[in-house]
């Protein structure tokens, strides 16, 4: 069945929260947007929720009554591989990284905006489900919070999509095809044209890549995510 926002009605998201007002409030927020939410004020419930109920992404506090969030979100890896967001108050850095470790997928700490969270439920699934389609699968590169999709030309950038034009989203796919090693402005120039000229004072892949850091907010300085070798070539940490 498909609802009003065009979603499958049986996309189910399971948020376990004490603070009924927050609790409440995603709810309204995910129902306003077609979700079908299990709510639940006890870690108790929301576990057994969570590991018999299977929803689609999971949504849990840490202090909770009962079970705590952290033990439920361990619970949850032992079964199932559906996205986890953890909810953590301020403060609560190293429950965030715990969290993670345990396999969460995203925190958002309090006081938060619902629509932000809203936001991240959606980024989630969008990638839970362009992983779990199968067939895309070999067309989607991941490297440091960047996203690559080859069949549908996405991209990604911390769930952030950039626009990109088809040079610059090539230069992007072979750096992180080729994530950690140095790949020369004459390889890319090669690998990406498929021609043989090309001198030292061919400038375009260096025009292209200066693009690509503007649109990913990267600075020439020092870049976070092309890093410029110099007199080697350009490189993406793995
Ligand atoms: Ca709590």
């Amino acid at each position: 069945m498909i609802n009003a926002k065009g979603r499958n009605m049986t996309e189910k998201i399971l948020i376990a929260e004490d603070e009924k007002e927050i609790a409440d409030l995603v709810a309204l927020y995910l129902e306003n947007d077609g979700f079908e939410v299990l709510k639940y004020y006890d870690g108790t419930e929301a576990m057994g929720a969570a590991l018999s109920n299977q929803p689609e992404l999971a949504i849990l506090d840490i202090m909770l009554p009962g079970v705590n969030g952290l033990e439920i979100c361990r619970r949850i890896r032992e079964k199932h591989n559906y996205p986890i967001i953890m909810l953590t108050a301020k403060g609560e850095e190293t429950d965030k990284i715990t969290g993670l470790a345990l396999g969460a997928d995203d925190y958002m700490t309090k006081p938060f905006l619902p629509l932000e969270l809203v936001a991240r439920v959606k980024a989630q699934l969008r990638r839970y489900k362009r992983y779990n389609t199968g067939g895309e699968q070999g067309d989607v590169l991941e490297v440091s919070g960047l996203v690559l999709n080859s069949k549908t030309h996405e991209c990604l950038l911390n769930e952030k999509p950039l626009s990109l034009t088809p040079t610059e989203f090539a230069i992007l796919r072979i750096l992180c095809q080729r994530k950690g090693e140095v790949v020369s402005a004459e390889e890319l120039f090669h690998l990406i044209w498929e021609e043989e000229y090309y001198t030292k004072n061919n400038n375009t892949i260096t025009v292209h890549v200066r693009h690509l850091r503007e649109k990913m907010g990267d600075s020439f300085e020092h870049p976070k995510y092309i890093k410029t070798v110099w007199g080697c070539g350009y490189k993406i940490e793995g």
